[in-house]
């Protein structure tokens, strides 16, 4: 490739540059949960470190924040290493970008990779419950992937998070992954009651649930109104697993886990577009803040033949909606508080 070249001095210092703003800005949104850019100008280097290394592949180090999911976990808590890595999402921020994600699903699977199921994502962070014989033993959040932090006491008193699974036929162990967030409506009590209090409130409810979850004490988190939503798992033992997401969801559902009823199974491109314009139309509707629909290969067996890159799945695409103008007012609200 033509366009392929050892880096530079300028295209090295300006990757070196980038990357070390990247990182600061990972350090102050997954450990501190208080971030000081916005997520578009965080989206903006990242893009631009991606292109840069596009373009000299010398610079695509494993260090690299392009190959890396999150952070390093904070020493606050213990480390708990995920039975299966936890992986980020590709993004997709225009329909072209959204059709050459799928161009390359049906060039790398070995069958027609449809149908889809297309769902929202949920602006939370990501925490991975553990059960052994229908017990939650262990939750965690996602930290760098393979390790993450222990917060069982805290997300034992998320409400909804079942304890115990119901049914006659759990599976001997389960690791699932969800959305742990709190709804709008209790990030605006939870601001007012912090700012009564004459502390700073939370830039958005994203950061607030980071905040209200990782807690040293788990009575603080108890008293925050967070919820979850999962969304997939890792490790299955000692029951037949189901062959589509839309049928895990529905397992999930029968196991007591709480799953969302926003998805719906389509069959190609056109749909999937619908679905994108419908919510970004109804933004919204939902009881959770979203910052755009995940879209899905629905059957386990080609999204195993698609695999996974450095840090995401293949077989999976984060449509992202452009930042609102709300978020910006309440950024700004905060500044002056
Ligand atoms: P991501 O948030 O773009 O996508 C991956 C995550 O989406 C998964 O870990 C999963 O937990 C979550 N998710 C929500 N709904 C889901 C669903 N229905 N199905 C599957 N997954 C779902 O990626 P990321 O790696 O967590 O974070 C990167 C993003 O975080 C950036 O694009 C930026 O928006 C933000 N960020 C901002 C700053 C900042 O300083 N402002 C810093 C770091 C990260």
């Amino acid at each position: 490739d033509a366009e392929v070249e050892v880096a530079s001095t300028a295209a090295r210092e300006r990757h070196a540059e980038l990357a070390e703003l990247v990182e600061e800005a990972n350090w102050r949104y997954y450990v501190l949960d208080s971030p000081t850019v916005s997520d578009a100008q965080y989206d903006a280097w990242m893009r631009e470190l991606k292109e840069l290394e596009q373009k000299h592949p010398d610079l695509r180090t494993p260090d690299s924040p392009t190959q890396k999911v999150g952070a390093p976990i904070s020493t606050e808590f213990a480390a708990v290493e995920h039975l299966q890595r936890m992986e980020s999402l590709d993004n997709a921020f225009d329909e072209a970008e959204l059709a050459a994600w799928q161009a390359r699903a049906e060039r790398l699977a070995e069958t027609e990779p449809g149908p889809y199921l297309c769902e929202l994502k949920i602006d939370g962070l990501a925490v991975a419950l553990l059960y052994e014989k229908g017990r939650l033993v262990r939750a965690a959040t996602r930290g760098d992937g393979r390790t993450g932090e222990d917060v069982t006491p805290n997300v034992r008193t998320v409400r909804g998070v079942p304890h115990r699974l119901t049914g006659d036929d759990v599976p001997d162990l389960v690791e699932v992954r969800g959305e742990v967030f709190l709804p709008v409506e209790g990030f605006r009590q939870l601001n007012e009651q912090l700012m009564d209090a004459g502390k700073s409130p939370f830039a958005n409810p994203r950061n607030s649930a980071a905040g209200s979850l990782r807690q040293k004490d788990p009575r603080i988190t108890a008293q925050r109104p967070l919820r979850m939503i999962v969304h997939g798992v890792g490790k299955w033992e000692g029951a037949e697993p189901p062959v589509t997401q839309s049928q895990m969801y529905d397992r999930l559902k029968s196991l007591g886990l709480p799953v969302s009823d926003r998805y719906q199974v389509v069959r190609g491109l056109d749909e999937i577009r619908e679905f994108v314009k419908y919510y970004e139309e109804h933004r919204h509707d939902p009881e959770y803040e979203i910052d755009g629909v995940v879209v899905k290969v629905d059957r386990v067996v080609v999204q195993r033949q698609l695999g996974s890159t450095s840090k995401s799945p293949r077989w999976a695409i984060a449509f992202k909606y452009p930042p609102e103008e709300v978020t910006t007012k309440l950024r700004d609200i905060q500044v002056g508080v």
